[in-house]
């Protein structure tokens, strides 16, 4: 029954850096994707390669090279604003299409230790680039796009780089890249992803193994206050599926925390279009692609996978329905199982879709890409 329900979200608080939230009617395979996609393919800009001009100080270059990685730089709208490197057109290692040069040039001259910090580091301007090149990228940046988080900003503590002391001296020149987290960390957005569901332990993890008192072994916490407490003589339903997960999510500040759900989501479902769009034929897919908006035409289409794939999928029913580009995905049913038609039968009339966009907005989420900096709380 729970199945035929549309999944909802619950905002339960939003602050500048962190979102906490109720996702309900999906399963437990769903809530674990939408956190990974969150942790580790939402691209953002980090430095990515430092030229060390002068390294007078006690710390060697390399160790200060990784620390200048692990700086969040403010990424707002990164997927749009920055090019990949190994997609850009430029013939040199880096452009103002996909790259970002920072200097920090810092000298102490006086008899006191002295810190190096993030707020040192600054954006050297855009030089001499090709206008006819190409895209429109560069509109797409906010102000403070590259720059640390919370740079020159009272109320955050800048980020330590070194110290040094009178006569000590750092200079460098750093190219800040887009990337994504499944290649180096310092380019998630997040620094904590969780969810927890079954507050009551009522699937009975602790079972097979706890020390000593299963159920002190499980606290209740507040979450706890979401669902029924079992009552002590409650059978024990093996056929129950977490359906109700609590998430919070925790940003380092390079996107805020709607931007990270709202692109996460916006990710996953490209994921499984892509998916979709591989088991295809090749002339279903030239059905599909036709006359499509929202596919990722780069993904190799062709189906690499054999006829097996493809021998229980129904065609898509009929070729205006089907997918219709990422934005309808998923129809009424919470992921895309082969049901009796196989994959082609399961899109439907897009009721996912409408359901996270009406639970978003009447709790007040914005669309990401409207937002400037991804900071307005
Ligand atoms: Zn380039």
């Amino acid at each position: 029954m729970d199945n035929e329900l549309e999944p909802i979200v619950r905002i339960r608080q939003l602050k500048r850096d962190r979102v906490n939230f109720v996702l309900e009617n999906v399963d437990l395979a769903f809530a674990n994707s939408l956190r990974r996609v969150m942790m580790a393919d939402l691209p953002t800009v980090a430095i990515d390669m430092v030229e060390v001009e002068m390294n007078t100080t006690m710390l060697p270059d390399e160790f200060i090279a990784h620390r200048l990685g692990m700086i969040p730089l403010v990424s707002a709208n990164c997927d749009e604003a920055m090019r990949y490197t190994r997609d850009c057109t430029c013939t040199s290692t880096s452009c103002a299409y996909c790259a970002i040069v920072l200097k920090l040039d810092v000298t102490c001259s006086d008899p006191v230790t002295m810190d190096v910090t993030s707020n040192h580091l600054e954006i050297l301007p855009i030089q001499d680039y090709d206008e006819h090149e190409g895209g429109e990228e560069l509109t797409k940046r906010s102000q403070d796009f590259g720059l640390p988080v919370g740079k020159n900003q009272p109320n955050v503590p800048p980020i330590l780089i070194c110290k040094i002391r009178k006569g000590q001296e750092l200079k460098v020149r750093c190219i800040a890249r887009k990337g994504i987290a499944k290649e180096h960390a310092k380019w998630s957005p997040c620094s904590a992803v969780a969810f927890e569901y079954d507050p009551y332990n009522k699937l009975r993890h602790t079972s097979y193994w706890f020390e000593e008192n299963e159920r002190d072994e499980w606290p209740v916490g507040e979450n706890g206050k979401e669902e029924e407490p079992p009552r002590d003589d409650e059978a024990f339903d093996f056929n129950a599926k977490p359906r109700k997960f609590y998430f919070e999510v925790e940003t380092d500040g390079s996107l805020g925390p709607q931007e990270v759900v709202m692109k996460g989501l916006q990710e996953l479902q490209k994921k499984l279009a892509n998916l979709i769009l591989g088991l295809k034929s090749q002339p279903e897919v030239d059905l599909l692609t036709a006359g499509d908006q929202g596919m990722d035409h780069s993904v190799p289409a062709t189906n690499n996978w054999g006829d097996a794939g493809n021998a229980g999928a129904a065609p898509a029913g009929g070729s205006g329905g089907g997918w219709g580009g990422a934005s309808s995905a998923w129809g009424g049913s919470t992921s895309p199982r082969t049901g009796g038609g196989g994959w082609g039968g399961s899109p439907g009339s897009g009721g996912a879709t409408s359901a996270w966009g009406g639970a978003s907005q009447s709790a007040g989420w914005g669309s990401p890409s409207q937002q400037a900096n991804g900071w307005n709380v």
